[in-house]
């Protein structure tokens, strides 16, 4: 690891401060990505900003049919929260299945969405949902965030406040993971709003994307067979020492096709 100063902000503007006065700064939420790849010497930081002081920047609110979370929020509060679980338990079961006890103790929301792992989930519950990133200076929608591999539409001081998700009627995000990480080889999110379908897909590419084939063809019928027939190209997927690319594109299919059995097997929210 290289050598790097060290901040805690207080709040939001003072890190967007330091981001601006500091073009080598970086933030620091959970540090399950950042510090893992800092001790590998992938990224070489001159101040790293810790977020963790920043109270305003954590929790959960219910609000009719808008879920907004705290960029700060643990993947572990997101699991454990009863508010959640009743309003948008798709999401907060996609948080339980997160790494292990220890990542999700220190992992966050918006470390998660900033960082745009190819494997992460989250993203995949961000594009499903419909969802708003709120940066400290403005909305972006998530079809216009995910920009592809570690790539997002935010700026180099740009800092996220929080998530706004939309609570769909019926919804489930199936993986099939990694055995030791966790991380999605192939996850799958479905989510039927009665007015449109969504389904978005981590881990097969090299960012998170929609299936349009799939959406049109559950909002026809709402049914696994409405999917188990489409198979998507396999050209463009990740391949690598975990799965090859036809693997994965094969997956898709196994894992939408779950996904819509288990939103058929629960309760719908309204
Ligand atoms: C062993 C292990 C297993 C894992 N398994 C999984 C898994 O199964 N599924 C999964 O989805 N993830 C997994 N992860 C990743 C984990 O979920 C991390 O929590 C996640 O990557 C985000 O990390 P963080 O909140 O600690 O952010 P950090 O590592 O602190 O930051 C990540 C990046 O986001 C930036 N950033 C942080 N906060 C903000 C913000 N508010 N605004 C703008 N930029 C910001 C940082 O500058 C940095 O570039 C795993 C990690 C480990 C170590």
């Amino acid at each position: 690891m290289y050598s790097f100063n060290y901040q805690r902000a207080t709040s939001v503007e003072q890190a967007r401060e330091r981001l601006q006065e500091q073009p080598g700064a970086r933030l620091l939420a959970g540090g399950q990505s950042l510090v893992a790849s800092m001790k590998l010497r992938l990224t070489d930081p001159a101040e790293l900003v810790d977020l963790g002081g920043i109270a305003s920047l954590a929790g959960i609110r219910v609000e009719g049919r808008t879920v907004t979370i705290g960029a700060m929020t643990r993947h572990a509060e997101v699991a454990a929260s009863a508010e959640l679980q009743r309003a948008l338990p798709s999401l907060a079961a996609l948080a339980g299945g997160i790494a292990d006890r220890m990542v999700r103790n220190m992992g966050t929301l918006g470390g998660s969405v900033a960082n745009n792992d190819p494997a992460a989930d989250y993203p995949s519950a961000v594009l499903a949902l419909d969802a708003t990133v709120i940066t400290d200076r403005r909305r972006i929608v998530a079809d216009a965030f995910f920009l592809g591999m570690f790539q997002t539409a935010l700026e180099a001081d740009e800092l996220i406040t929080a998530i706004e998700f939309k609570v769909p009627r019926r919804a489930a995000y199936v993986k099939y993971r990694h055995p030791a990480s966790r991380y999605a080889i192939v996850g799958v999110y479905v989510a039927d709003f009665g007015s449109g379908v969504r389904v978005a897909v981590t881990g097969a590419g090299p960012g998170v994307f929609r299936i349009p084939e799939m959406e049109r063809a559950l909002g026809g019928k709402f049914a696994p067979e409405s999917v188990a027939g489409i198979q998507i190209p396999s050209e463009g997927l990740n391949a690598d020492i975990h799965a090859g690319a036809e693997y994965r594109a094969e997956m898709v299919t196994v894992m939408a096709t779950r996904a819509v059995e288990r939103v058929l097997s629960e309760p719908a929210s309204w």
